[in-house]
């Protein structure tokens, strides 16, 4: 769940947006520290239903460190708070081989199959890959196994070079339901057996 992001590329948050009631990144995310180990897909078990976080504050650190897209980047459409929307936006750094300096990416995690039909989600993707943001599509696993991720920069191009919304959503559609996005893996956590809390 760790999100410190490197120096430079520190994102002030979006104004206005507050967590509320979201707990998204309590259960989507793998917490991996001594004092609690969480893999992807269970709830923690701190989480209360209808509070929020039961151990506010002493919260792990990387619990601390993270804020998600929606809170990160103006960007990213109102309307994608994670819990409203079902879809998860992460800020990722790209780290080229090359010796290229590090960049900016966004994992669009689409927590099931009511994230389709969120208002904003074409709109925030196409917006990203206009900019040239490394762009990707993730797909969770079942629950203690990892999101399968692609990037889908290229295959996206032309429906959003040419503002055609309807194709942008059938081509997101098309690679979450074709099981090719990527390999789902075991969560392997280094702190610890995790004692996992029923799926959400
Ligand atoms: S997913 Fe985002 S909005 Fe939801 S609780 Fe986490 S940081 Fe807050
Ligand atoms: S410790 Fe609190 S903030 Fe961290 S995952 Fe659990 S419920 Fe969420």
């Amino acid at each position: 769940m760790s999100e410190n992001l490197p120096p430079g590329f520190e994102t002030k948050l979006v104004p206005g947006r507050e967590c509320g009631t979201c707990d998204v990144c309590c259960v989507s995310l793998t917490i991996d520290e001594p004092a609690l180990q969480k893999p992807q897909g269970y709830r923690c078990r701190n989480l209360v239903p209808d509070v929020g976080c039961g151990v506010y504050d002493s919260r792990p650190q990387t619990c601390r460190a993270f804020y998600c897209g929606w809170r990160r980047l103006g960007w990213v459409k109102q309307e994608l708070r994670p819990d409203h929307s079902r879809v998860l936006v992460r800020v990722q750094i790209e780290r080229p081989k090359d010796g290229e300096a590090p960049r900016l990416g966004v994992v669009f995690t689409l927590l099931d199959h009511r994230a389709l039909k969120a208002e904003g989600l074409a709109e925030t993707v196409a917006a990203a890959i206009l900019a040239g943001v490394p762009t990707y599509l993730g797909v969770p696993g079942p629950p203690g196994y990892t999101a399968g991720v692609a990037r889908i920069n290229d295959v996206l191009e032309h429906a959003v070079m040419t503002r055609d919304k309807s194709a942008v959503l059938a081509i997101l559609r098309k690679a979450r339901a074709s099981g090719k996005v990527g390999d789902h893996v075991p969560v392997v956590l280094k702190h610890g057996k995790a004692t996992p809390e029923p799926k959400a």
